[in-house]
């Protein structure tokens, strides 16, 4: 192998934005301004004078008072608004006529708090682990309403969840069924159970791809017959009683085209189900993935507007088909949590690059990174982000917010403006990272991982404490 230097220019680990360059701002007033589609509903900036103290306040409490109490950075969970966002849900799909089922998905973030949050907004809960099923347990959720789902569940795992009662199990191969069966018949329960189906559907923010093949871990196929099979397989079985099919196409979806291909094949199989098994299909699940706003050219669907347009397509699926319409179900975990919450940093190293042609990109490194969002590194996620803890009448300059980690793609914001005059101590936010950021926080370089606050009417309190380099050390046992 030929490995060849090539020489570190300023562009030098340049990664470019799949998102080009944002418009520049049409001046210093427009960073001030915070879109009511990106920020929690509770968020502003009230018009207090003097102008350069107008720092953001989330449900009554600013952010610099945060900061000053709980450390930096910070996750900032607007209580209100994620109810809001989850009666929103669980309300737009209560239909009299055709009942659906909302389930919050606990992978995008869960804590004892929020699952009892969850509880109380009527909603039901999917977790894909033993340690999200705990937290559950913990929070004392009706584990009726508990959906598990996962393509790799152990055994261990399944028995742990028919000791606590987890409603449904939604199986995804002929080894986990075979394995619940075993567990459900030794505790000597009947698991209700949904197959899951791929139905050759990938559907990203704009786009879907509909192809005839799957080639992917989850789900059984339709194509070659195997989620039929699966569901001979469970009503064969005496411990397992089969209650639908559920399917899930993506994430970040901004449209219905995807899930209407999808109900069509479901439906599809449904019949095939009827006509070949003698099977009735109770429940159609369709699913999360629902978008939200990252930045101000998002436009997702509200959930009452998604709810009318997944009934109306499985009603006239149904329909021409001849079936029944079975109950739905959906399992929003980003739509609900994402846009409820927010990151504050503070900033540290202010470091202008000059990327030639008179160009110039101001790194702007904060005391995170990384490792409290994985998402721009791993998907090339887009953000919102803005100076919070004042304002300024500086000129707006393309800015790049980047961690503190030793890694060149640690990048948080790739590419952003921010006024010119930001300095060290100033506090900066980015905006929806409710879901996936806090869930899929790591400890790389051994930075303990920041707390999740709540706030509502005016106060702040710990959902997740910070972590602390002794919570660090505690696992090494040389330490
Ligand atoms: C990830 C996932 C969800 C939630 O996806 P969001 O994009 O957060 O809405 C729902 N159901 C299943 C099966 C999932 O894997």
């Amino acid at each position: 192998m030929t490995v060849r230097a090539h020489p570190a220019g300023p562009r030098h680990g340049e990664i470019l934005s799949p998102h080009g360059t944002p418009q520049a701002p049409t001046g210093p007033e427009a960073l001030h301004e915070l879109d009511p589609a990106v920020w929690p509903l509770s968020a502003s900036r009230p018009d207090a004078p003097p102008l350069a103290a107008r720092s953001v306040v989330v449900a009554g409490v600013d952010v610099r008072d945060l900061v000053a109490e709980h450390g930096s950075p910070l996750y900032v969970l607007d209580e209100a608004d994620f109810r809001a966002r989850a009666r929103a849900f669980h309300d737009a799909f209560a239909d009299e006529e055709l009942p659906a089922d909302v389930f919050y998905a606990g992978k995008a973030f869960l804590s004892v708090r929020v699952a009892r949050w969850v509880a109380e907004e009527g909603l039901g809960l999917d977790v894909c682990t033993g340690g999200e099923l705990l937290t559950a347990a913990r929070a004392g959720f009706p584990m009726a309403r508990v959906a598990f789902h996962g393509n790799n569940k152990s055994v261990d795992e399944l028995d742990l969840a028919l000791e606590h009662g987890v409603g449904r199990f939604v199986v995804d191969s002929f080894e986990e069924v075979a394995r619940l069966a075993a567990a459900a018949q030794d505790r000597g329960v009947v698991a209700d159970v949904l197959v899951r189906v791929t139905v050759g559907v990938e559907a990203h923010t704009h786009e879907f791809i509909a192809t005839a093949h799957e080639d992917q871990k989850f789900g059984l196929s339709l194509a070659t017959g195997a989620a039929q099979e699966a569901v001979r397989r469970v009503v064969a079985l005496p411990s397992l009683r089969l209650v639908g099919l559920h399917s899930h196409i993506g994430s970040q979806i901004f449209d219905a085209a995807g899930f209407d291909v999808a109900a069509h094949r479901m439906v599809e199989l449904a019949v095939r189900l009827r006509d070949e098994e003698g099977v009735a299909i109770e429940e159609l699940d369709l699913g999360g993935g629902m978008g939200i706003a990252y930045t101000a050219g998002d436009d997702p669907m509200a959930p009452d507007e998604m709810a009318a347009l997944l009934r109306g397509i499985v009603r006239r699926e149904c329909a021409a088909a001849g079936l029944a319409v079975p109950r739905l179900a959906v399992e929003p975990g980003r739509a609900i949590v994402g846009p409820s919450m927010v990151t504050v940093y503070t900033v540290g190293t202010v470091k202008p690059v000059d990327l030639g042609g008179g160009q110039v990109r101001v790194y702007v490194s904060v005391d995170g990174g990384m490792s409290d969002n994985i998402r721009t590194a791993l998907y090339d996620a887009d953000y919102t982000v803005r100076l919070v803890s004042r304002v300024s009448d500086a000129e707006p300059v393309l800015s790049r917010v980047v961690g503190r980690h030793c890694e060149s793609g640690d990048v948080v914001v790739r590419d952003c403006w921010l006024p010119g005059d930001l300095a060290p101590g100033d506090l900066i936010a980015v905006a929806a990272t409710g879901a996936y950021c806090r869930a899929m926080a790591s400890n790389y370089n051994q930075v303990p991982r920041p707390p999740v606050v709540s706030v509502r009417d005016g106060r702040s309190s710990v959902v997740l404490r910070r972590e602390t380099p002794d919570d660090l050390l505690a696992l090494d046992t040389d330490a």
